[in-house]
């Protein structure tokens, strides 16, 4: 085997039997360069191009992201073309985004896991009060702090503090990069995504991110299919790419070779002079 992605990915892709392939990516560090802002994320120009491209060819290759944002969010954010589905919430909400808009599964707590919602609210709250540069999200099933404009030690004394918090309430705490984050639920991208492979009838999962919640991701995937990690860091993913402006470009590569098997199969001979 190569250690090249993008021969790998190719060669994929190619395979009439692996077909749909579904390419299931990360959004925050993998589509989009990690911001101190989170609401300055945005898909790289050249991977929305490339991923425009590639929903134009639906027999071939489905997209999905798949992320830790709270679903409409991602949606706001990702601007991504009809067709992509969305999983977010790292598994816990999923929707496919249509040409007006976006048709949701509604995320449904029991009344435990909402009461046990709101104490994480309470709680993460007073983890953050006092302390500059800390902050809390709270999603549908879950509930974030986040310390990337904080001290560092103001930052971990407040990762420590929500942990702590995670393991009394939560049903799963996930440690990011400058990021605890606490579900309700016990939803991961890889049980996610192994779902949503199979409702597809795909023949192959292509996946990729560059965080550790991405490692469900990987671990859930077989042999058979394509974990390619972003940037630096301890992972189980048998590719490495270095950053998501590299992505990109191996996602440009990936439309450009569908669209030439596409104009190869249905020449476009049908134009007059001038056409
Ligand atoms: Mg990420």
């Amino acid at each position: 085997m190569t250690d090249d992605p993008r021969a790998a990915l190719l060669a994929l892709v190619a395979d009439p039997a692996r077909r749909p392939v579904l390419l299931a990516l990360d959004f925050d560090g993998t589509l989009a360069p990690l911001q101190d802002d989170p609401e300055a994320s945005r898909v790289l120009p050249a991977a929305a191009d490339a991923l425009r491209a590639l929903a134009a060819h639906p027999d071939r290759v489905r997209l999905a992201l798949v992320s830790g944002r709270a679903l409409a969010d991602l949606h706001r954010l990702a601007e991504v073309p009809p067709g992509t589905v969305l999983i977010g919430s790292h598994g816990a909400e999923r929707a496919r985004v249509g040409e007006h808009g976006l048709d949701r599964d509604v995320v449904a707590l029991d009344d435990d896991q909402a009461g046990r919602l709101a104490r994480l609210g309470e709680e993460m709250q007073a983890v953050a009060r006092g302390r500059d540069g800390v902050w809390v999200e709270t999603k549908p099933a879950a509930v974030v702090v986040h310390t990337r404009l904080a001290d560092p030690e103001v930052g971990d004394a407040a990762e420590q503090e929500a942990l702590a918090v995670g393991a009394r309430l939560g049903s799963v705490t996930l440690h990011g990069k400058k990021v605890v984050e606490v579900s309700v639920l016990t939803a991961d991208k890889g049980a996610a995504l192994v779902d949503l492979r199979d409702e597809l009838g795909a023949g192959a999962v292509v996946c990729a991110g560059d965080d550790v919640t991405d490692e469900d991701a990987f671990r859930a995937l077989g042999p058979d299919d394509l974990t390619l990690k972003v940037g630096e860091g301890r992972t189980v993913a048998r590719y490495r790419t270095p950053d998501p402006q590299a992505l990109a470009l191996l996602l440009t590569d990936l439309a450009a070779a569908l669209g030439d098997a596409e104009s190869t199969r249905q020449p476009a001979a049908q134009g007059g002079p001038g056409a």
